[in-house]
């Protein structure tokens, strides 16, 4: 597919590789298997001489597709797709590290990976030094001889911080480890860490990529020579957490519709957050695209808008936050996001409620704090569903 056609063209045009029925809408391969005309070819096939389809924990053409239409929405070289965002995360680090080896790693993560690096990744000898995702001196003082790789997600989780991709990617190039950016809360349509300079991109697929809520998946892009020479791919075929071809359908078709539906969270986001500035009972925002964000500039440079994910601290503490999420009718509790239904979260009682109350608040994550994922439904429905449990005070 030509470099110059734009990102939503590329989504719905690339990785179609039609079969002999002509289909229009990409046929999906529901199969564990291929065969071969030969033993010559199947040997061929297995020496790697001849390229082609195996066994499909190594490749099968539903996840082949949906990985060139993704690597082109990132301008990637070379796309894994994998069973979960967390086995993207596992496959890149089992990948391209060893024993012995030392990550630097955002404060600001996702728990899960947070508890690879802390729980997995050190029983074998890799260990992880955590830094302000915002601080780039910070990093740079973490960084020793064993250091491979830099791993940051941008925003952050749930208050939206920003890393400096660019900056961070420079450091990276001048020390000689890698940059993984968890480009989830963005998507290739909103920032495009590898035109930054990131080496790695990483995304849960089960996010905003499939869009819809209904499957799990995930991806590793970056350039050929580390992903398929440096390790990843060789994880991936031998370890076997390998997208299915169901789920690559499924993203693939969600990935024809992801501009518009980015464009279309970000716009309510944006209305819903200059909404909350204006209620009484919101002691403080955290949005990306609202002047007020304290890294407003850095989020016009490297993003290209604010997102869908807004955060926001409520006056009363714990009590007034779950009286906003118990009087919603419409906004699903749950901690999911990227979903075409809005979701709303208490962190301090969910997805941070393992860590101490100590840690909690010197992270910001108050007991006030809701964060809102907000969907496609009408924003004003939306905004009548939280002022329920804002005005009630
Ligand atoms: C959900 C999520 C993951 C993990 O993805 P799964 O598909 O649930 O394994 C990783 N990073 C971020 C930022 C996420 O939101």
């Amino acid at each position: 597919m030509s470099d110059d056609l734009e990102q939503e063209t590329l989504a719905i045009h690339t990785g179609i590789h039609r079969s002999q029925f002509n289909e229009h809408s990409e046929a999906m391969y529901l199969t564990s298997s291929f065969v071969f005309e030969s033993a010559a070819q199947a040997a061929a096939r297995f020496s790697g001489e001849e390229p082609g389809n195996i066994y499909a924990r190594f490749t099968n053409p539903t996840v082949t597709a949906m990985e060139e239409r993704l690597a082109a929405l990132e301008g990637a070289e070379t796309c894994i797709a994998t069973s979960t965002g967390m086995a993207a995360i596992l496959s890149c680090t089992m990948g391209l590290l060893s024993s012995g080896d030392h990550i630097v790693a955002s404060r600001s993560l996702f728990g899960a990976t947070i508890n690879l690096f802390n729980n997995i990744l050190k029983r074998f000898n890799i260990e992880t030094t955590y830094v302000s995702a915002t601080n780039v001196a910070e990093w740079e003082a973490a960084i020793k001889p064993k250091t491979k790789l830099l791993f940051l997600e941008t925003p952050s989780n749930p208050l939206t911080e920003i890393s400096d991709i660019a900056a961070l990617s420079a450091l990276a190039k001048r020390k000689g480890v890698w940059l993984a950016v968890d480009n989830c809360f963005c998507s290739p349509i909103l920032q495009k860490p590898l035109e930054l300079g990131a080496d790695i991109v990483i995304h849960s697929a089960t996010k905003y990529l499939d869009g819809q809520g209904r499957v799990l998946g995930g991806a590793v892009l970056g350039n050929r020579e580390l992903l398929m020479d440096g390790g990843v791919f060789g994880f991936l075929r031998t370890a076997g957490p390998t997208m299915s071809a169901f789920n690559a359908w499924v993203i693939l078709k969600g990935l024809e519709t992801l501009k518009i539906r980015m464009d279309a969270h970000t716009v309510h986001a944006m209305k819903i957050a200059r909404w909350l500035e204006s209620q009484p009972n919101v002691a403080r925002i955290y949005y990306p695209g609202l002047p007020s964000h304290p890294q407003y500039e850095l989020a016009q440079k490297q993003q290209k808008a604010g997102g869908g994910i807004v955060s926001f601290e409520v006056k009363g503490g714990k009590e007034s936050a779950w009286r906003v999420i118990d009087e919603s009718r419409l906004i699903s509790i749950t901690a999911n996001l990227g979903d075409a239904k809005s979701t709303l979260t208490h962190p301090a009682s969910t997805t941070h409620g393992r860590i101490t109350q100590e840690a909690r608040d010197s992270a910001g994550i108050t007991d006030g704090l809701l964060r809102v994922a907000v969907g496609l439904e009408s924003p004003n429905d939306i905004m009548a569903d939280l002022a329920r449990g804002l005005s009630r005070y």
